[in-house]
């Protein structure tokens, strides 16, 4: 027996403020010759990369309620930060400006990527953030030690101007600064919620839930919806970013603020949080063979286009796994499409190099 109902789930989601402007559900539909190509687990795709602002992705989940937030608090900018090519910054950027905000991006130089205006990096530009760069750490996620001096000097210098900044850690995960609850990870109790549902209307009978995890609200909502409504689900999150010790700490974090602001009862321990890191490799945002690959059979199967540092991975991850014989031929795998396409650009020399003159 779960320990909820959706309906029940849904009924607390509701009591958390939102402001609505995504495209929701997003499609649950399967990939059907990946499947075949692979001989199995049946593989379905949840395509967050439809939810149709600033060109989709799971961050935009999060900011239906972290938008209410900084609304409710009077904010009139939102400061927030994360690598030169940050999926969460853009988004966050384009939801800023949708409800009024300035947003304020400090982007971290990660790798390789030139500062050159491609992908996300362009898409902040035209939308007209203020944008500060500086150097971080090659192939390492950028973390808050990394970026608190700088946000401090962001946010005094707006305050002395007069303005009202709404600061709000990279990838809307972790508590923190003007973000006071877990409200990334409300957005994906409600995800696994919307994917259970349109698994029972499409009589799937889901039995594992993969996604590419970064900062860990995607993973804690993910796993924290399974504990309430399908315990036989298994949640699996490949790092992109850091070794299973530090995600899993970060997940278990949002998952008990999560648990305390539904008032789950659940009490999360970090067992139900299954972590990969060995597809990391080379580190956060350097594509690899692997990933190149993936991206190209998913691109020829399916039509379907993944970025080279979060969902390629994640794909090369599942199409590891599946080789090692650690799903059941017959088992139903959704694979959380998180978004991230824009990055695919700035990435065109290691793809080429990497997938090779022809094919
Ligand atoms: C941020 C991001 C993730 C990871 O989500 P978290 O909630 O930060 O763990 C996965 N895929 C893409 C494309 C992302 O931009």
């Amino acid at each position: 027996m779960a320990a909820f109902t959706s309906e029940e789930i849904k009924r607390k989601i509701s009591q958390i403020p939102r402001r609505s402007f995504i495209l929701l559900p997003t499609p649950l539909h399967k990939l059907q010759a990946l499947s075949a190509e692979l001989g199995g687990p049946e593989i379905f795709i949840k395509r967050d990369d439809l939810t149709g602002i600033g060109f989709g992705g799971n961050k935009s989940r999060k900011l239906e309620f972290i938008i209410a937030d900084a609304l409710a608090q009077g904010a009139d900018s939102l400061i927030t930060w994360g690598s030169l090519q940050s999926n969460w910054c853009l988004q966050a950027a384009a939801a800023a400006r949708r409800f009024g905000l300035k947003p304020v991006l400090i982007l971290f130089k990660t790798n390789d990527s030139s500062e050159e205006f491609d992908g996300n990096l362009l898409l902040d530009r035209i939308l007209g953030a203020d944008i500060l760069i500086r150097e971080g750490r090659k192939g390492k996620v950028v973390r808050l030690e990394d970026a608190f001096e700088i946000i401090e000097e962001a946010a005094s210098g707006l305050r002395a101007g007069g303005h009202r900044p709404y600061l709000v850690a990279v990838g809307g995960s972790l508590p923190g600064g003007s973000m006071t609850k877990p409200l990334g990870a409300v957005g994906y109790l409600e995800a696994f919620v919307e994917m259970l549902e349109q698994g029972r209307e499409q009589g799937i009978g889901i039995t594992h839930v993969l996604h590419a995890t970064g900062s860990g609200a995607t993973q804690a909502g993910l796993t924290l919806g399974a504990a309430a409504l399908a315990e036989d689900v298994k949640v699996l999150g490949i790092s992109v970013s850091d070794e299973r010790e530090i995600i899993g700490r970060d997940c278990l974090a949002i998952g008990r603020a999560l648990d305390e602001l539904l008032d789950l009862g659940l009490h999360p321990t970090r067992s139900p949080f299954h972590i990969f890191d060995e597809y990391l490799k080379e580190g956060y945002g350097i594509v690899n063979r692997e990933v190149a690959e993936a991206l190209r059979l998913v691109f020829r199967l399916e039509g379907v286009i993944l970025d080279p540092v979060y969902t390629g991975k994640a794909m090369s991850a599942l199409i590891d796994l599946a080789g090692k014989g650690y799903f059941q031929r017959n088992d139903r795998v959704v694979f959380f499409h998180t978004g991230g396409t824009p990055a695919l650009f700035p990435n065109r020399k290691a793809l080429v190099e990497l997938l090779g003159p022809k094919a």
